[in-house]
């Protein structure tokens, strides 16, 4: 049957069974899914009528095979009515059977970095001091290495944490994306603390994630993290941990907060394999008595708020209409690894003109901030803005929202079960191995058969550097055209947002190290705009949001910002387009001159660009050439223009000349009129003349966006 025909079939089916052709066909896991009936496929049966595949199911109906359809793949997954697919934990691991949750809520005010005193004491603690220790979880250490999974883990009876009738703080972390190994009490209102390695490996602490009760409000209390490994933190520049009290988000509604003095991090006296230890301090007064609180390196977002969301997504009889969610594989502990199939309906045969995206998150589980702005971008693109409906319109997204759910669940920070950091396996052939990634690359290899992808996108966090920016790919070897063309999205996107994102921070090359990742692969691949966005822990040293912490909001903006460069990238008036590289060729020239300057030791070391700091007025405090040019780059970034001006510009000029074509959709430009007829005008302070200028100027690489 051809995929036409059988579109037929499906009057109100919503999107093409080719932009479903990902999955993993052979669905070994999802036993308990195929129809009850004692079926068989036709390829089982070896009949050689029948064609191979495993799409036709043979009943056995009144004495003879009849053949059927197998019934349509998104029963498969997330359920629209029945309970969520249960996860699966190590078979060995501990976990407790209460449900942990949290409210959502913003602060209402930037939450500021700590600016340390000088006064913060460095506490070192002995190996062989005998203290108390009130939390001790061994279960992961059980297995060398990853044997079989369950759902709830161990079955056994849970190891029961000691009773305290004293004032000792009770522990706890054996629950989804917990992370906490050892606690030891080594004064009456100090705890030293050990996080868990990646499950089967020695390294990667950076997670953390627990709950504390029997707290006492108002004393001073001190815990200390003993066995972080990198020797650079956003710590100790002015990052605060994440508290959550259950008596504060029910008296008042308040959910996690940067909380934390005297914080500090530093190398310790500790070590293992030849590697130092470095400790994280804070001290803390807890708001209530006897409440339940919580600890976190960043905003947890487990695999069951991934479930639940995609849930309420496939009950919404509207957005479950755009919105097709798949399983794209299983993990080695089976859970699933879901894919999102996002775009406008189409009844027609149109759709294969239609240009793909795609966004990834989570493949390193510690970096939870990526999936606040994966849920930023959903939450937009599954919006009813009219922005939105044309980006449905104009794209088929592929979403993959969690890479690495066991890694998640299990409370890791960067690994998968198979010990390894999956964003250095993309070229792995061991599909069993690493199964998300090598399905995912596997889905986009399919998908640019047919299709153009634009635009490829792995987010992550990054836990030494402030801000939000992108790592792109080195291009040259290639034209130079090309090499900063792949820098005009990042340079959008820091217009957009110029107090969260940095395009100074933005790196586009390739190390040797980095050639495993999806950024690397998806590139060599054939997809010249392939990134990975980094989503700092802390917050911003830009603009209005300087020295303060992002909040979920602000993460999930970036999702919104994305989806608004992408519009800008591609909007068919190609003036920012335009505008953006001269920015990026004048920034090269600068930055070439600055290199033939170098010899002769005249100092413009400066003119290697801020220039995010150029788009929010400049912090720099230099006066120099350096400075003549950021001033020249902020005026320059008023002349963009917001999108209502933009469509203003395409109408006065559409009758002056032809646009290349870049979204191939007709009606793109009056849909883009409609979709922006609200946004609020800015002064614009560029003459026509000057838009003219950037059209009449001859650009030899049109046909290559
Ligand atoms: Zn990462």
């Amino acid at each position: 049957m051809s995929e036409d025909s059988e579109k037929k079939d499906y009057s109100d089916r919503t999107i093409s069974d080719e932009d479903q052709s990902d999955e993993d066909n052979f669905m070994k896991f999802v036993s308990e899914d195929i129809h009850q009936c004692a079926l068989l496929t036709a390829n089982s049966v070896g009949d050689p009528f029948f064609p191979r595949t495993t799409q036709i199911l043979l009943e056995y109906q009144l004495g003879r095979w009849v053949p059927r359809l197998r019934e349509p793949r998104d029963l498969y997954g997330v359920s629209s009515s029945g309970p969520l697919s249960p996860t699966r934990w190590p078979y060995h691991c501990e976990v407790i059977d209460e449900k942990v949750q949290h409210i959502d809520w913003t602060p209402s005010y930037p939450e500021p970095v700590y600016i340390p005193t000088g006064l913060e004491i460095e506490p070192l603690y002995p190996n062989y001091k005998e203290d108390t220790v009130v939390y001790l979880a061994e279960d992961a250490y059980k297995e060398p290495c990853f044997v079989y999974s369950r759902v709830g883990g161990n079955r056994t009876p849970l190891k029961q944490p000691v009773d305290n009738y004293d004032n000792t703080l009770m522990f706890e972390a054996r629950f989804e994306s917990g992370n906490l190994q050892k606690v030891v009490k080594v004064a009456e209102y100090e705890y030293q603390l050990t996080v868990r390695p990646d499950l089967f490996t020695s390294k990667h602490t950076q997670w953390y994630y627990f709950q504390v009760t029997n707290t006492q409000a108002g004393i001073v209390y001190r815990f200390t993290i003993i066995n972080f490994t990198k020797p650079a933190s956003l710590y100790n520049r002015g990052m605060r941990p994440l508290f959550y009290s259950e008596k504060e988000a029910k008296a008042h509604n308040i959910g996690w907060q940067r909380i934390g003095d005297q914080i500090k991090y530093y190398r310790n006296n500790q070590g293992q394999e030849g590697r130092h230890y470095f400790s994280l301090t804070w001290t803390f007064q807890f708001p209530h008595n006897k409440d339940t609180c919580y600890f976190a390196h960043c905003y947890p977002y487990t695999y069951t708020n991934l479930q639940e969301y995609l849930s309420s997504i496939n009950n919404d009889s509207v957005r479950s209409k755009f919105c097709k969610i798949r399983v794209l594989c299983h993990t080695i502990a089976r859970n699933m690894v879901y894919v999102l199939t996002i775009t406008t309906p189409l009844k027609n045969a149109d759709s294969r003109k239609q240009k793909a995206v795609i966004l990834t998150a989570r493949v390193h589980p510690g970096e939870t901030n990526s999936s606040w702005i994966m849920k930023g971008f959903l939450d937009y693109i599954l919006g009813d803005s009219s922005d939105a409906q044309l980006l449905r319109d104009t794209f088929i997204f592929k979403v993959v929202p969690m890479l690495n759910p066991d890694g998640v669940i299990v409370g890791n920070y960067r690994c998968s079960l198979a010990g390894q950091d999956l964003n250095r396996n993309y070229t792995s052939v061991l599909k069993e191995s690493f199964p998300s990634v090598w399905y995912t690359r596997n889905m986009i290899r399919r998908l640019m058969e047919k299709r153009e992808v634009i635009l490829y996108c792995d987010l992550h966090g990054h836990s030494r550097k402030e801000n939000i920016f992108m790592y792109g790919c080195d291009g040259s070897d290639r034209c130079k055209a090309l090499y900063l063309q792949q820098q005009i999205f990042p340079l959008m996107l820091s217009k957009n947002c110029p107090d969260k994102f940095s395009f100074s921070a933005c790196k586009f090359n390739v190390q040797k190290s980095k050639e495993g990742t999806g950024r690397v692969v998806m590139w060599k691949m054939g997809i010249k705009n392939s990134f990975t966005m980094e989503a700092t822990f802390c917050g911003s040293t830009l603009g209005n949001k300087r020295g303060t912490h992002f909040n979920t909001k602000d993460l999930e903006s970036m999702g919104y910002h994305f989806c608004d460069s992408l519009l800008d990238y591609c909007d068919p008036d190609r003036t920012k387009y335009y505008q953006c590289l001269k920015e990026l060729e004048e920034m090269e020239k600068h930055i070439n001159l600055e290199k033939v300057l170098e010899d002769s030791d005249t100092s413009l070391k400066e003119i290697a660009l801020d220039l995010e700091s150029s788009s929010r007025g400049s912090d720099s405090s230099e006066s120099n050439e350096s400075q003549t040019y950021l001033l020249k780059l902020t005026s320059q970034k008023k002349h963009l223009k917001t999108k209502k001006e933009r469509n203003s510009t395409i109408a006065s000029n559409q009758n002056t000349r032809e646009e290349p074509e870049v979204c191939d959709k007709g009606h793109l430009v009056q849909r883009h009129k409609q979709s922006n007829s609200d946004v609020k005008a800015t002064n614009p302070d560029v003459s026509d003349d000057c838009i003219f200028d950037y059209f009449r100027r001859p650009f030899p690489n049109q046909g290559l966006v």
